[in-house]
């Protein structure tokens, strides 16, 4: 296993939502992000991430760790948050009694300090306020796993992830704590072993090394987004996602390649890293996609429409009983389920592309996630070959460069 998160996605904020939490794939995540943005838009670097906590959004009460035995529970009264300790406003930010212990909140411990605010459709709002550099470790954290990664690849995880972050903020004032944007654990809490202090060590240094420092492009068109594996050859950004102001097209990713080779070597996936992945939309499946493209009551033929340079399906021709219709490939997979089909790299399907299905439909494939940008397997075994994270980030992301943000931290004007 290798990931739990998501990254960026799609056009309406409800597809871009939907997606992302779908698309979370065994390996690793598939990006989420619901507007593309040029990184960074403005030179403004926030000292803290407003982060909201999707899992607390609408709660009417929570309690926080504020200190070593001391809580503190705050509840929706009427128009006003309530505090145990008297305190009644529309907002109330709660900070740690010792702020290197940070504020526990459910299982999770949370740097900085914590908002809890009326939220305008009912109940509370908790957004952590977390500091920039700390909410970036929050998010590597999120999106690798800590004990295999390399120093090159947190660094390179941990330049997008602070880009990304501060697109986002250009765009809105806040962050969602999942898919939606970046998934963000708070702090990372290692183990008490050795090993795991090792790995909270690397995890921290590699984020200081990268401190202020984002992926930019000189006409201001990037657009962050990553993957999972992409199966030998990324995926040109417009064809994913068209309504991207940036143009890059797909790279060749090399490690992706050799792994395909090995696969094919070994007759079946990687027991280890599987790039290689088969599903079975069932017959119901189908019938479910039917009804909701509105061409009837079952698939009966499925094709590529549309192919990229790498074979990735980009767009597909849907044919039911009662009509028929072109889409996007990553919106069929939506519909699908994108956790079961976790690729536009489709190999093979039975019955063939076009064939007419009687009962349900078989499909090969390679790689995982949208297949834009960086790879992120492809990132580890460049970091394993010797690659520094800004190589890394120059293969994947064509025409950008790292560059430091504005030096001193500011507050939103
Ligand atoms: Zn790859």
């Amino acid at each position: 296993m290798r990931g739990a998160g998501c990254g960026r996605a799609a056009a309406s904020v409800a597809l871009a939502l939907a997606l992302a939490f779908a698309a979370c794939a065994p390996l690793r995540r598939e990006p989420a992000r619901s507007t593309p943005s040029p990184v960074p838009r403005a030179r403004f670097v926030p000292a803290e991430v407003p982060v909201v906590l999707a899992a607390f959004d609408g709660a009417q009460e929570v309690t926080i760790g504020v200190g070593p035995g001391q809580r503190l529970t705050l509840r929706r009264v009427g128009a006003l948050v309530q505090a145990a300790d008297g305190r009644r406003a529309a907002r109330i930010v709660v900070a740690p009694t010792i702020p290197r212990l940070g504020l526990a909140l459910g299982d999770r411990i949370y740097p900085g300090r914590l908002a809890v605010e009326r939220r305008a459709n009912g109940g509370l709002r908790v957004t952590n306020l977390a500091p920039l550099e700390q909410y970036v470790e929050g998010v590597v954290a999120a999106e690798l796993v800590l004990w295999s990664a390399l120093p090159a690849e947190l660094e390179a995880q941990a330049i997008l992830a602070r880009t990304v972050a501060l697109a986002t903020l250009a765009d809105r004032p806040f962050v969602w704590d999942t898919t939606a944007d970046q998934v963000y654990l708070g702090r990372f809490v290692p183990g008490n072993s050795p090993s795991a202090r090792r790995v909270a060590a690397r995890l921290s240094d590699s984020v200081a090394i990268t401190r202020g420092r984002v992926i930019v492009r000189a006409d201001g068109t990037f657009d962050a987004r990553f993957h999972a594996a992409c199966g030998g050859t990324t995926a040109g950004l417009r064809d994913v996602f068209p309504e991207s102001a940036d143009y890059a097209s797909g790279v060749t990713c090399a490690p992706c390649r050799q792994r395909v080779a090995f696969e094919r070597g070994l007759g079946g996936p990687d027991p280890e890293r599987p790039l290689g992945w088969t599903f079975t939309a069932t017959a119901a499946d189908l019938a479910r996609v039917a009804r909701k493209l509105g061409v009837g009551t079952r698939v009966a033929r499925l094709a590529p429409h549309r192919v990229d340079h790498g074979g990735r399906w980009i767009e597909v021709r849907v044919t039911g009983d009662a009509g028929s219709r072109v889409m996007p490939y990553k919106d069929f997979r939506l519909l699908i389920g994108a956790t079961s089909l976790h690729s536009g790299l489709v190999l093979r399907t039975w019955p063939k592309p076009g064939d007419a299905i009687e009962n349900g439909l078989f499909f090969e494939g390679l790689g995982r996630g949208h297949g834009v940008g960086l790879c992120q397997e492809g990132s580890h075994d460049y970091a394993q070959l010797g690659w520094e994270a800004e190589r890394i980030l120059a293969h994947y992301y064509p025409g950008t460069s790292v560059a430091s943000t504005s030096a001193a931290p500011a507050t939103r004007p």
